[in-house]
């Protein structure tokens, strides 16, 4: 099974994917995405993303590299690479993706029965600020950019097949356990 996590930036969603990894280890492994953004707090090149350039962004898409892309914030590109798949696959090991919600309902659909779509759901907005204000790692202006684009993320919650409220941590993991060992 391939599990999809969505969630407006700074519900959790880093945190309940780290959650999955940790508590299953070597079951699931992350898909990487390639993204135009520069590199944030202590990321890595090939860990957390590919960082490349919108213009090798544009020869991937030329390429047809990508199952799905978005351009998620402003001037900002992220995409799935069709390789990363195959790449954990052969590994044995199960994908988990952590994309925007457009993306996310996309992959669902192309993906059907192989997959379950997750939204983690912040407890409010005000709780999402404190979360990003409190992370440390983006700016001012991106947080009031994320902010802006949570209500909007949010109204894609009945799309999905399983919603975690991610306001109690130690809750939330649990919830996420009950749905991956059903
Ligand atoms: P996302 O990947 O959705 O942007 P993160 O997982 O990075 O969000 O979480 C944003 C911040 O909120 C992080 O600093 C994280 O430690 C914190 N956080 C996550 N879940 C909770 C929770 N249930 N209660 C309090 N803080 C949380
Ligand atoms: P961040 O900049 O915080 O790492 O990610 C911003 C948003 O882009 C998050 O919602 C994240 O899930 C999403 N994202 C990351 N990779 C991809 C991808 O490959 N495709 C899509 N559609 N969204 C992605």
């Amino acid at each position: 099974m391939i599990y999809i996590f969505c969630a407006p930036s700074g519900s959790g969603k880093s945190t309940m994917v780290q959650h999955m990894l940790h508590k299953y280890p070597g079951k699931f492994e992350l898909s990487v995405s390639c993204t135009t953004r520069p590199p944030r707090g202590q990321e890595v090149n090939g860990r957390e993303y590919y960082f490349i350039s919108a213009d090798e962004f544009r020869e991937r898409i030329a390429r047809d590299e990508f199952i799905e892309y978005e351009q998620v914030y402003e001037g900002l590109y992220y995409g799935t690479l069709k390789t990363e798949i195959e790449r954990i696959e052969a590994a044995g090991k199960q994908v988990l993706f952590d994309v925007d919600v457009k993306g996310g309902v996309n992959l669902k659909r192309i993906l059907g029965d192989k997959a379950v779509s997750v939204f983690i759901c912040p407890p409010s907005i005000d709780e999402l600020r404190r979360r990003l204000e409190g992370r440390g790692d983006t700016s001012p202006e991106m947080i009031e950019k994320r902010l802006a684009k949570a209500e909007y993320e949010l109204s894609f919650k009945p799309q999905f097949d399983r919603v975690v409220v991610n306001d109690d941590l130690e809750k939330a993991f649990a919830r996420l356990d009950a749905i991956v060992e059903r």
